[in-house]
């Protein structure tokens, strides 16, 4: 062990961490630092922890990215994040409460100063385990990112649950001289020394993209669910998804009949692209023709047919399913799943297969998601439109990776496509919900006052005065078709969303909220006007969602449970 963290300190020098001779206080320090990884590794031997030993693990990890992903002469040898005990880390990492919905949240501000030219590179993944975590490696793991994010520059969200994670994590150029392309995967190799099940890990980078792509923090949530589905493990058995399909694969299968392509995201993600080029005339052209020996002539076909599921959020699946209508739909065809990543497929899929797998030719899902998929088609294939992404790029699209994401008309800061876009390309719901002209930016944080999604307003409505504030209902074309009138502030949500009434004497509710929008954002303004108000209860109270002040530190600390 002691050659190990030998080859550490000089990896340090390698990254300018240690350059100077360490002082006898220092290496006092680090013996300490090593008795505690030693007793630290005894530990997760007993919790159960897969990983081998750092120094063993840490080698064979490097092997496997330099063979598989070639990031050239800029590549900074890997230094590994000690693994912290428990103890250590409740000292520590206070957990900061996010409201209702996260309350053991913990935010990492990074400390790194920024870079004036720096690039940013992601990682977006999720991985499954089977079986659960014991819920102590889940805690350990959320102390360890913590970890990882004050040692590295690093920012992003990162769910943890028992049954595994699911992440965006962003990093940019430190101002030591570290590459964000070397941080990124640094980050993948110490959580291959965490956790053996991370060998497995479809890891996705991105590299090269502007500054401002970064995240500012690094988010860690503990949930129940990696993507809430409000389903539990025995309705959706993660064997029991669907078979998963390569790009290639995909790609010919949207060119079959009798097939239906399921968007297994949010309408408002739809609203802007979707996979439904293969039975579009326009874009014929690109699915036969340029791809002739990829695929048979999808229009001739037929090809799959696109069903919207027209969800708010996640949790609307399960009701659509079991509509007679969506069964009729269903009924006798082969079934292709999709989402922005893969993860969304996963539990969808199998709920799918549970319910109705007798009654389906086969159920499918796209492999690494959209995101893979435009990687292999670079033209764009079946697809149309832009890509919906939960990262500082905000939507991709086909002549533009680096995305929309920032202020609009910033031409300096971002590059206008080669062509300029015509009216054509846009997808009929790409429209502006004040005016209706063209239009395909989420931007200014607009929502629908009636279910809190995102909609679609132009930069002329946003400066308008009169949508400025709440006088004008802006709704989505979701709450507009269904008749949903009520504003979400005026309605009582559970804890995750769902309505408690259907109706009110001044008309529809809407089924579900988003989190960001509604009654919540209300709900976050109290909160934030009596945060500076003395709980009556102190240090005593144990009111989960308690609006008033506390003494500071007594009730922090995020080993207090775990919320959706
Ligand atoms: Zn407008
Ligand atoms: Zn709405
Ligand atoms: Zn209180």
């Amino acid at each position: 062990e002691t050659g190990g963290n030998e080859g550490s300190l000089s990896d340090a020098r390698v990254e300018g961490r240690g350059r100077k001779r360490l002082t006898r206080k220092e290496h006092k320090k680090r013996k300490k630092q090593r008795k505690a990884q030693n007793k630290q590794q005894a530990q997760q031997e007993e919790d159960g922890v897969q990983g081998s030993s750092a120094t063993t693990d840490s080698k064979n990890s490097t092997g496997n990215v330099a063979e598989s992903e070639d990031i050239g002469e800029t590549a900074v040898e890997y230094v590994p994040t000690e693994i912290p005990s428990l103890k250590e880390l409740e000292k520590a990492h206070g957990a900061k409460p996010l409201g209702k919905w996260f309350p053991n949240a913990v935010i990492i501000k990074s400390k790194d100063p920024p870079v004036a030219t720096s690039k940013v590179s992601l990682v977006l993944f999720y991985q499954y385990v089977d079986p659960l975590w014991p819920e102590s490696v889940t805690q350990q793991l959320m102390a360890y990112l913590c970890q990882i994010a004050q040692t590295r520059v690093l920012g992003g969200r990162i769910r943890v649950a028992r049954e595994g994670v699911n992440a965006t994590i962003s990093s940019r150029d430190s101002s030591s001289g570290i590459s964000a392309v070397n941080t990124i995967r640094h980050f993948t190799q110490d959580l291959l020394q965490f956790h053996d099940v991370f060998k497995k890990t479809d890891f996705k980078f991105i590299d090269d993209l502007s500054g401002d792509r970064h995240f500012k923090d690094f988010k860690v949530f503990p949930v129940k669910e990696l993507v809430y589905y409000g389903l539990d493990g025995d309705k959706a058995p993660l064997h029991k998804g669907g078979t998963h399909l390569s790009a290639q694969d995909f790609h010919k299968k949207l060119a079959d009949k009798d097939t239906v392509v399921v968007d297994v995201r949010n309408h408002y993600e739809a609203a802007i692209g979707r996979f439904d080029g293969q039975t579009v005339a326009s874009t014929e052209e690109k699915g036969g023709t340029k791809n002739k020996d990829d695929a048979p002539n999808a229009a001739a076909n037929g090809g799959a047919t696109y069903v919207d599921p027209k969800m708010r959020k996640s949790t609307d699946f399960a009701n659509w399913l079991n509509k007679s209508e969506t069964k009729k739909q269903l009924e006798g065809k082969q079934v292709l799943l999709y989402c922005t990543g893969g993860v969304r497929c996963e539990r969808a899929s199998a709920y799918l297969n549970n319910n109705m797998g007798e009654q389906v030719a086969g159920v499918y899902q796209l492999q690494g998601g959209i995101e893979r998929y435009l990687q292999a088609y670079p033209d764009g294939g079946y697809w149309r439109g832009k890509n919906f992404v939960f990262d500082k790029r905000e939507a991709i699209g086909i002549d533009n990776p680096d995305g929309d994401g920032g202020v609009v008309g910033n031409k300096k800061k971002h590059k206008p496509s080669k062509d300029k876009k015509s009216e054509g390309e846009f997808l009929p719901e790409m429209k502006c919900c004040i005016c209706q002209k063209p239009w395909d930016r989420y931007i200014g944080k607009k929502k629908c006052l009636t279910c809190g999604v995102p909609v679609l307003m132009c930069d002329a409505c946003m400066s308008s005065k009169a949508n400025k504030d709440d006088q004008n209902l802006i709704r989505c074309p979701l709450c507009i078709e269904e008749d949903v009138t009520v504003r979400a502030n005026e309605v009582d949500w559970t804890n995750n969303g769902v309505a408690v009434c259907k109706s009110s004497e001044k008309g529809k509710v809407a089924p579900s909220v988003l989190k960001w929008g509604g009654g919540h954002a209300s709900q976050k303004k109290e909160r934030r006007r009596f945060k500076r108000k003395l709980c009556k209860f102190g240090a005593d109270c144990n009111r989960p969602d308690c609006f008033f002040a506390h003494p500071k530190g007594e009730r922090e600390g995020f080993l207090a449970g775990e919320n959706d």
